[in-house]
């Protein structure tokens, strides 16, 4: 049996992850609490460990592990800036992903939270249930014939820009890698980073986060964007610096923002922290404005999804623990 300790796990997950393993000869250890330095040790007897967005796999991470006899690290989640590879690859610990589970999931959220932003149905969906049934305030702006800008276009960028050419946008995309077959079938024109910030009226974050793309939404980028922007980042939250996003949306300039990730969301995304206090000020800041849109990292919740992530997920371990080839593209040391 190839013992498995698996990291933040929900009841979601476990069902799903229990559901791929059944038969494949894992045993699989769930933990409610993320993985970290602290709490490495939890790990103890597992030769494979499986994480998910917000574990810190740091270096004394990784050394806390590698010292238990951890060999490899299965990443239940496509961005991997959560773990320090040039410190897993000096231990020799096997680190994999799932790369593609469903771009698709990722995609129509980032589309549902821009419909659901302009249109301002949070809003208004609340009023009609406190017998409001005024429409003061709720007007939104067509999306047709008006311009997407769409940074990085990998899997879900490229979605979610054919999407958008369905409601008769047109589509501006950045990408140092771009895909020009891709953007001639689609009628989606690539340009650069500054003439997509300044000529979209609907802006969607789709690169991971890199040294590169940190902050990459930031005071002067934010200062280019034509007034009434609406920003929508599904991607991870560090690619916008939450400070100078709040000083626009004070300015009332942008349009709106919808977020379904966070700088700061470790610890605080995927929690009920109802009833307690919250310490994060930006983030109470960020939810006192009526253009702002939060959902807590859920892009990638789909019954599709998750059954293809506890699959991708179980092949990488079972093949590593078997030391069979792995899946192509999982492999990230
Ligand atoms: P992908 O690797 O297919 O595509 C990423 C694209 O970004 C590539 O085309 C790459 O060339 C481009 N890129 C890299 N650096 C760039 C830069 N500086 N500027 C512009 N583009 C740049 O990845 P994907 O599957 O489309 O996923 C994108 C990101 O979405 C992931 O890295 C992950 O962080 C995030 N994600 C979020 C959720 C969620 O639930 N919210 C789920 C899955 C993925």
């Amino acid at each position: 049996m190839i013992q498995t300790v698996v990291f933040d796990t929900k009841p979601y997950d476990r069902e799903a992850l229990q559901r791929a393993a059944s038969g494949r000869g894992i045993e699989l250890r769930f933990m409610e609490w993320r993985l970290s330095a602290e709490t490495a040790a939890t790990a103890h007897g597992a030769q494979a460990v499986c994480t998910f967005v917000n574990d810190r796999v740091d270096r004394p991470c990784l050394e806390a592990l590698a010292a238990l006899g951890v060999k490899h690290i299965a990443l239940r989640c496509a961005g991997f800036n959560s773990i320090d590879l040039p410190a897993a690859k000096e231990l020799g610990l096997v680190v994999t992903r799932v790369p593609a589970y469903s771009p698709y999931a990722v995609a129509e959220h980032a589309v549902a939270l821009l419909l659901a932003l302009n249109r301002k149905i949070p809003r208004a969906n609340n009023r009609v249930h406190d017998l409001n049934f005024s429409l003061q305030g709720l007007v939104g702006f067509d999306l047709h014939g008006k311009t997407a800008g769409i940074f990085g276009t990998g899997k879900i960028g490229r979605i979610t820009a054919q999407i958008l050419r369905g409601f008769g946008m047109k589509v501006l995309a950045y990408d140092p890698f771009p895909s020009p077959d891709w953007a001639i079938e689609h009628g989606v024109e690539y340009t650069d980073a500054r003439t997509l910030a300044s000529q979209s009226e609907v802006i969607s974050l789709h690169t991971p986060l890199t040294p590169e793309t940190r902050h990459i939404i930031c005071r002067e980028s934010l200062e280019l964007m034509k007034p009434g922007t609406i920003l929508v980042n599904v991607s991870r939250g560090a690619l916008i610096d939450t400070t100078a996003l709040i000083e626009a949306l004070k300015s009332g300039r942008l349009g709106g923002v919808a977020l379904d990730v966070y700088e700061e969301e470790e610890g605080v995304f995927f929690e009920d922290l109802s009833g307690q206090i919250l310490q994060d000020d930006e983030l109470a800041r960020l939810l006192t404005f009526p253009n702002v849109l939060i959902t807590a990292h859920q892009a990638f919740l789909t019954a599709e999804a998750l059954s293809e992530i506890a699959r991708v997920t179980v092949e990488n371990i079972v093949a590593f623990g078997n030391g069979q080839p792995l899946l192509p593209e999982t492999s990230l040391t």
